[in-house]
């Protein structure tokens, strides 16, 4: 049985877990990091690029796993290492059309901004609000994910055979094969000669078609955080 005794690392999911959603740390977060980080490595296994989640931590110095483990970068002397890179190629009128479908079919025609983003390596993000709506707005939308939850398996069927996540604060991440948190360990695991047992991971998503939930449901050891400013509490037994 892993414990205390047992982890080497400590592996965050961001948005939500350390942070409010797209929001830099807070003061007393960054103690628990700094506290954490005398005792473990730090690791962040997020949705967005490595280089976003480093600035989101004003550069706070840690692994970064981004895009779901298409990319991987740690810290060195105060500057962000890219060590992986993966990308695939994206049809983007395709994707465009099935947003439009899934709009039409649920109500969500009215946007501000693009109807989807999408990022250098393949990703892409439906956010239903668009691009450009307010964080207060997208925060409101949907807190506690049911309706993307009930919007989930059309989603999926849409942008089949990518991997469809409830995603960020009123959005949907679709992600290529065979990228998600859990591989995306596994593979670090390989990388740095650790086992299943020496990595404790956090993280807010853990609930069905969130992108935390196939580490939930995999042998490594979860502990659920279900708001940032409980951060202390959930660590407790790490310090
Ligand atoms: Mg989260």
């Amino acid at each position: 049985m892993a414990d205390v005794n047992t982890w080497k690392v400590v592996a965050f999911d961001l948005d939500g877990t350390l942070t409010q959603h797209k929001c830099k740390l807070d003061v007393d977060n960054r103690r628990i990091l700094e506290r954490l980080g005398q005792r473990y490595q730090l690791l962040i296994v997020g949705a967005g690029s490595c280089r976003r989640i480093w600035e989101q931590l004003d550069r706070y110095p840690l692994d970064i796993i981004g895009h779901y483990g298409m990319q991987a970068a740690s810290c060195h002397d105060g500057e962000l290492q890219i060590t992986d890179d993966q990308s695939v190629p994206v049809d983007r009128k395709w994707a465009l059309t099935q947003a439009m479908s899934l709009r039409k079919q649920w109500g969500l025609e009215r946007y501000q901004g693009d109807s989807m983003e999408f990022h250098a390596s393949g990703l892409m993000t439906f956010p239903l609000l668009g691009t450009a709506a307010s964080l207060e707005d997208k925060l409101a939308m949907d807190p506690s994910r049911g309706f993307r939850r009930r919007m989930l398996s059309t989603v999926r069927a849409a942008f089949y055979p990518y991997t469809v996540f409830v995603g960020g604060s009123s959005s949907f991440d679709i992600v290529p094969q065979p990228y998600n948190k859990r591989n995306a360990l596994d593979a670090y695991c390989r990388r740095h000669q650790l086992s299943t047992s020496e990595i404790v991971y956090i993280g807010d998503d853990y609930g069905s078609g969130g992108n935390d939930e196939d580490v939930y449901r995999s042998p490594y050891t979860f502990l659920c955080i279900d708001d940032y400013r409980q951060l202390a509490s959930c660590v407790s037994k790490l310090l």
